[in-house]
């Protein structure tokens, strides 16, 4: 199975992505471009990357007391990576960017993380530089950024600590100004950090010649106490080894230590750790009297206090990615699980006089259960895979359109992002369960790869917030933002989508159910905050996700059937039975889940909240 022509429907015939070269900052490209970059990455991935998908899982990165080993795959495959030019795809050709559309870039990441989700973490590298072009000084775009999209150094996030994950306003690592002329530092305002980060991926390893941590901390008040919320965070930059102005390493190390790796279910390809800041491992010489002392030197990003606001900035592509990682591990364990359909034999069909032993077996994937394995699968993991790219589009329309266009897809995006992120991590996890169940026993082996995609995939809804923290976003903050005027704007798009479908006679029932799920939403979104009380409306924030998230799909799926039927009048098994049936398994098996979900919303029901720990 190839995914290519999937990918090619979603962008070319249902997202029109052609028509971006009709802008200015995409006005080189054209569909001959966009496909040579789908050809380069989906060579690299099927030659550097899928190889090696079930070594790195074996293979976890050791520490031998001094350096981080990784298997020589991944370097290979960080190289090739690195040499294509997607690290910095989407930035501008002064950059040394392609000045692609994010939604090309997006797309061609797929290749990567259905072949091995967790080889690359070019994901963190892209975000750390990303978020340097926007809020960092000159310097540290040349620096850092400018180095990091070169593939020459790699950037980490560190937010969580042992005991602040979701809640950050608890970190407590704190920077102090280095020296009373900290401010003349060319590289950005000089601090020292003290404190432990934890769960830093790609924080050690030996694949780049430095890694750019990028710290949130906290710089403590008059009183030289820290300042509790968010208020107080600030956001650092923290090399791994010291680099002087022109981006050459000075051969000190920086105070930075690896105290120990984290041993995953999955996603072990990529190094996890725990980082310890200013232990006084690798002293520094301070800039005063030039003794080495304790203290990671960390450049300022942005003003004090603002940190969270800069990191926060990233947040959107960061979800996406997470999101379409989960696309893609589902995708291949549907794939994996249809092939092995497709050869299994194993029982036969009843007949009106029951099973007959004389005939020969059949292969499973002639047996209706086995069936709707398939089509749950197909119908989570393609459904997902348009949201994703839908939302990538909405990041070009916020960057690249007229004003007005440009806002609406800003505040969509606000109120989808959540759904991006959590829904394929939920669905297409659930993807992998079906994909494992389809192997039976072999299934729970370690001879095939569907046990993998699933520990792999169980990270997504842990990881850049919490499945819990992003329903409390959704229905604490998104659907509430500008006076609901997010939620609006997606219901118009729904209600777009239902009057072209209501004309097409296979359809008209699903846009009438889609209506009405849309409309339960709307209704149960009033009666959640009816109260005005948050513990209240949020009790139940992720059912209320749940119910969101489905209605979407359902209306993604209407609009992707539109396309389909629209690309090819004749309605050819091949390129459109398959997206017809999995709309009908949408509307018929998922929609209607979305009832028992809202329901407890819409009543503020109590049942979880209220118990006592006691009766636990
Ligand atoms: C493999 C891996 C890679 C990671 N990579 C990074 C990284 O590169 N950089 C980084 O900074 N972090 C990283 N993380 C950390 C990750 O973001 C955190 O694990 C996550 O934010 C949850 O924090 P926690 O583990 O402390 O769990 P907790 O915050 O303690 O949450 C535990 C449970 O309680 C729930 N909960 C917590 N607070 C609330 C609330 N207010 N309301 C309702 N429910 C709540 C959560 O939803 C969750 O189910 C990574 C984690 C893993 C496992």
């Amino acid at each position: 199975m190839s995914l290519r022509p999937t990918l090619d429907f979603l962008l070319y015939q249902w997202l029109a992505a052609e028509s971006l070269n009709q802008r200015e900052r995409f006005a080189d490209h054209s569909r001959e471009t966009f496909d040579a970059v789908f050809d380069t990455c989906e060579r690299i991935a099927r030659e550097k990357f899928a190889p090696f998908n079930r070594l790195v899982d074996t293979q976890e990165p050791q520490f031998d007391g001094e350096k981080v080993i990784l298997p020589q795959a991944t370097h290979e495959a960080h190289k090739a990576y690195a040499g294509s030019g997607m690290l910095s795809a989407a930035q501008d050709y002064d950059e040394g960017g392609m000045q692609l559309p994010y939604t090309i870039e997006a797309a061609a990441n797929c290749f990567f993380a259905m072949a091995s989700v967790s080889i690359g973490s070019s994901l963190l590298t892209k975000g750390n530089a990303n978020l340097l072009l926007v809020h960092g000084t000159e310097a540290q775009k040349e620096v850092f950024a400018r180095n990091e999209f070169a593939g020459r150094f790699s950037g980490t996030m560190c937010l969580s600590e042992p005991q602040a994950g979701s809640s950050l306003s608890d970190i407590t690592t704190r920077a102090v100004p280095d020296g009373d002329d900290f401010e003349a530092e060319p590289l950005g305002p000089r601090y020292r950090l003290k404190g432990n980060k934890m769960w830093i991926s790609a924080g050690e390893h030996e694949l780049t010649e430095n890694i750019i941590h990028l710290v949130l901390a906290k710089i403590p008040g008059p009183d030289g106490k820290l300042i509790p919320g968010t208020r107080g965070i600030s956001l650092f930059i923290v090399p791994k080894k010291m680099v002087g102005t022109d981006g050459q390493l000075t051969g000190e190390r920086n105070d930075v230590a690896l105290a120990g790796l984290n041993h995953k279910l999955g996603w072990r390809g990529t190094t996890n750790t725990l980082l310890n800041f200013g232990e006084g491992k690798y002293p520094v010489p301070s800039t005063g009297s030039g003794r080495p002392v304790a203290g990671a030197v960390g450049y300022l990003v942005g003003k004090p206090h603002e940190g969270l606001r800069c990191m926060f900035h990233m947040m959107n592509e960061a979800r996406i990615g997470v999101g379409t990682a989960a696309v893609m591990l589902g995708m291949a364990g549907y794939y994996a699980s249809l092939d092995y359909a497709k050869n299994r034999p194993q029982g036969r069909p009843v007949g009106p006089a029951g099973k007959d032993s004389a005939q020969p077996q059949v292969r499973i994937i002639e047996h209706a259960d086995v069936k709707r394995m398939l089509l749950a699968q197909k119908a989570y993991c393609e459904g997902a895979l348009a949201l994703e790219l839908y939302c990538a589009r909405l990041v070009d329309e916020q960057h690249t359109a007229e004003a007005g266009p440009a806002d609406d897809a800003r505040l969509l995006l606000e109120v989808l992002t959540p759904i991006a992120k959590s829904w394929p991590s939920e669905w297409c996890l659930e993807a992998n369960s079906l994909a494992i169940q389809i192997h039976g026993g072999y299934g729970y082996t370690r001879d095939f790869p569907v046990e993998q995609y699933w520990r792999d995939n169980r990270l997504n809804m842990i990881h850049e917030g919490t499945h819990g923290i992003q329903a409390t976003d959704l229905l604490g903050r998104k659907v509430l933002m500008e006076g609901g005027k997010g939620l609006q704007l997606l219901a118009a798009r729904i209600h777009s989508t239902m009057e072209r479908a209501s004309q097409v006679p296979e359809l008209a029932d699903y846009a009438k159910a889609l209506g009405q799920a849309l409309q339960q939403v709307g209704a149960t979104t009033q009666a959640a905050w009816a109260t005005g009380n948050p513990q209240d409306a949020l009790a139940n924030a992720v059912p209320y996700m749940q119910g969101f998230g489905h209605t979407v799909l359902a209306w993604i799926w209407l609009d992707v059937a539109l396309a389909a039927l629209q690309a090819d009048a004749t309605k050819s098994i091949a390129v459109t039975a398959g997206k017809l049936g999995a709309v009908r398994y949408f509307y018929h098996y998922e929609l209607p889940k979305i009832d028992a979900w809202l329901q407890v919303v819409a009543a503020r029901d109590l049942t979880c909240a209220d118990l006592p720990e006691e009766a636990f």
